[in-house]
């Protein structure tokens, strides 16, 4: 509730994809949460604990978890975290351009 500025400013809020280090607006990317249970995506934005957002698509999850997400969400991420998140990967667009063409599955 911080009363800072009394003008609404119709803002966008940008975030910074962990993969490719883009700022993009919020709801192009996928929100990744790190719970007490594990890291999940969180596709809608609601789960408590920390973020760290991607764009939702396979290039940008691989390089998140190059390491850029565990430092992100200042944790390290189990096997199963991986697993898990690869497996959820598996839903998206493999590469960025294409999330345009998305419904275009080959
Ligand atoms: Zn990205």
């Amino acid at each position: 509730m911080a009363r800072k500025k009394g003008r609404r400013v119709r803002h966008i809020p940008q975030r910074t994809c962990v993969g490719c280090r883009e700022h993009s607006a919020k709801g192009d990317l996928l929100r990744l949460v790190r719970t007490p249970d594990g890291v999940f995506a969180d596709p809608t934005g609601k789960m408590n604990g920390r973020g760290a957002y991607i764009h939702a698509n396979q290039e940008c999850l691989q390089a998140a978890l190059g390491g850029s997400l565990e430092q992100a969400l200042r944790t390290s991420l189990s096997a199963e975290d991986r697993e898990r998140l690869l497996r959820e990967g598996e839903k998206l667009s493999p590469k960025r351009e294409e999330q345009e063409a998305a419904g275009e599955a080959a």
